[in-house]
């Protein structure tokens, strides 16, 4: 998708510190951290929000978590816990509009809900 920042880093055409690659997602650090840990987690794809969601990528979402998890571990913050957040939408707060799975940790994190 043309003017997309995700799609032009999954291009390699944005640089970014990419933590994790594979067929379908890519994970790379947040460029505004907001933990000592914070990654995001991007499928290749361009699927808007999770408002955007269909069937078919009940299997793609599944793999967004799976990634997460691993690099809970990969990052030695799954011991003590994390977030993991969809932001959707303008009341979620999303600000890119491709779908992106945060993964946040490595210190006490405000609850919100
Ligand atoms: P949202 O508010 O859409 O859920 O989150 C967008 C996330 O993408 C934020 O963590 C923001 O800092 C991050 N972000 C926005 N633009 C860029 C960028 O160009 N590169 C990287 N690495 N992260 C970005
Ligand atoms: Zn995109």
């Amino acid at each position: 998708m043309e003017n997309c920042i995700f799609c032009s880093i999954v291009d390699k055409k944005s640089p970014a510190n990419i933590e994790f690659e594979d067929n379908n997602i890519i994970a790379f650090w947040s460029i505004e951290p907001k933990a000592p840990v914070h990654i995001l987690i991007v499928p290749k794809k361009h699927i808007e929000s999770v408002a955007k969601l269909e069937e078919i990528d009940a299997e793609l979402i599944g793999q967004m978590v799976l990634v997460a998890k691993g690099l809970a571990e990969k990052k030695d913050i799954a011991g003590n816990g994390y977030k993991l957040i969809f932001n959707v939408g303008t009341h979620g707060g999303q600000a890119v509009n491709h779908i992106h799975l945060h993964l946040i940790g490595g210190a006490q994190l405000e609850e919100i809900v």
